[in-house]
């Protein structure tokens, strides 16, 4: 079969390297240059989004910020899984509120904020302190403030009023006020839903993140609680959406309860342990749920952590010296912050894991892995 993947990042390469056992041609459509590629050696196929469409059997996608009218064509085609609707939820903080609202899923008190009225009157009904994020361009904690006293209420003001101006008016903007939760940490649930409605969900992962960007999953066994109401949510959402893929749903947790936090309609940075961790990684479950091939097991096979390599391009190859420790580049050009490539390193129990990251520790410079001691701390905790 042959899939077309919208979007030619580091996530539809790591599709095309799963799906390649099971014969299945993964190519990518690059939205910014119109061009179709190999996702891996990144080599060009062709242009133009009409015939690659028309050369797909399935239509799937990398990110939720793609141009409407590219969804559009793709939806029109009748190959496009999941839906655009899915698409749309995960790329728009206000459809992703009414979605969680319909699914009857816990999340955040909000107020969508269009004026400066709304402004005001969403630190009156909210409370303070606030978050405040564009419904639109935001990801990887972009495009947010943080609003903790009534002092700062006109500079917070300002500033999204500035960045609204210099925002994409094609689309109508918004913010979305949140209550501030005040969690004990944040998790994620990455499962998988077939075109008959089955559902499959990878072990909660715990997640640390730096300025608002993932660093660091961790997989362990146990949580049973936690996971079965996740598991509620995930399919009470997947449902509501008749979601064919992987989707993921980040959570804050509060004592033993779950808020949805945001959801993305596609593979997810905190399920990359699966590739080691468990019995089938999300890549390849996504596209047996979008080629209509049966889901596989998501069981965790082993305790399985995950470091992204964020903004560099080399680390010491004496981490491949280390039991169950793999690397995975994504091909792509150095940037400051960007996501260059994840470590994952797995044991046979949680202590043996935390064990091995220490010695892994010993090879990442606290500078670029700032997050490490944080998780060191909090595995010898868990063991
Ligand atoms: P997001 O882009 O929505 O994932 O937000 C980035 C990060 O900001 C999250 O991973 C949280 O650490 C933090 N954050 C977002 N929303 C809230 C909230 N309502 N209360 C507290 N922290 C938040």
């Amino acid at each position: 079969m042959k899939v077309l993947v919208l979007g030619a990042g580091q996530l539809a390469r790591m599709m095309s390297l799963a799906g390649t056992p099971l014969n299945l041609k993964v190519s990518a459509y690059d939205v910014n240059s119109d061009t179709i590629v190999d996702p891996v050696t990144q080599q060009q196929l062709g242009t133009g989004l009409a015939q690659a469409i028309a050369n797909a059997d399935v239509i799937t996608s990398e990110f939720e910020h793609i141009p409407y009218p590219v969804q559009e064509l793709c939806q029109h085609s009748g190959k496009f899984l999941p839906n655009s609707t899915a698409i749309k939820a995960g790329g728009d903080r206000r459809q992703e509120k009414q979605l969680l609202d319909k699914a009857g899923v816990a999340n955040a008190a909000y107020k969508i904020v269009v004026t400066e009225q709304d402004f005001y009157q969403a630190i009156e009904q909210l409370g303070l302190p606030l978050v405040l994020k564009s419904a639109l361009a935001g990801y990887d904690g972009k495009g947010q403030w943080r609003l903790k006293t009534q002092a700062d209420a006109p500079a917070v003001w300002a500033d999204i009023q500035q960045f609204m101006a210099g925002a994409d008016h094609t689309l109508p903007q918004a913010i979305v006020a949140e209550q501030f939760v005040r969690f004990d940490r944040e998790v994620s649930l990455v499962g998988a839903r077939n075109q008959a409605g089955d559902m499959v969900v990878y072990p909660l992962t715990e997640n640390h993140h730096v300025s608002g960007v993932l660093a660091v999953s961790l997989a362990l066994p146990g949580q049973q609680q936690l996971q079965q109401q996740a598991k509620q949510m995930f399919e009470a959402v997947a449902s509501a959406l008749d979601y064919v893929g992987v989707l993921a749903l980040e959570f804050f947790q509060v004592g033993d309860k779950l808020l949805v936090n945001e959801i993305a309609p596609r593979v997810h940075n905190s399920g990359h342990w699966t590739q080691q961790g468990a019995d089938t990684c999300q890549f390849e479950n996504h596209l047996r749920a979008v080629c209509g091939l049966p889901l596989g097991s998501t069981a965790l096979v082993r305790p399985t952590l995950m470091v992204n390599i964020l903004g560099e391009d080399h680390v010491s190859p004496a981490v491949l010296s280390l039991p169950s420790c793999h690397l995975h580049w994504y091909g792509k050009g150095k940037r400051p912050g960007r996501k260059m490539g994840h470590i994952n390193l797995s044991a046979s129990s949680t202590s043996e894991l935390a064990q091995r990251f220490d010695q892994l520790r010993q090879h990442l410079p606290e500078q670029e892995f700032p997050e490490l001691d944080v998780v060191a701390a909090r595995l010898k905790q868990l063991q």
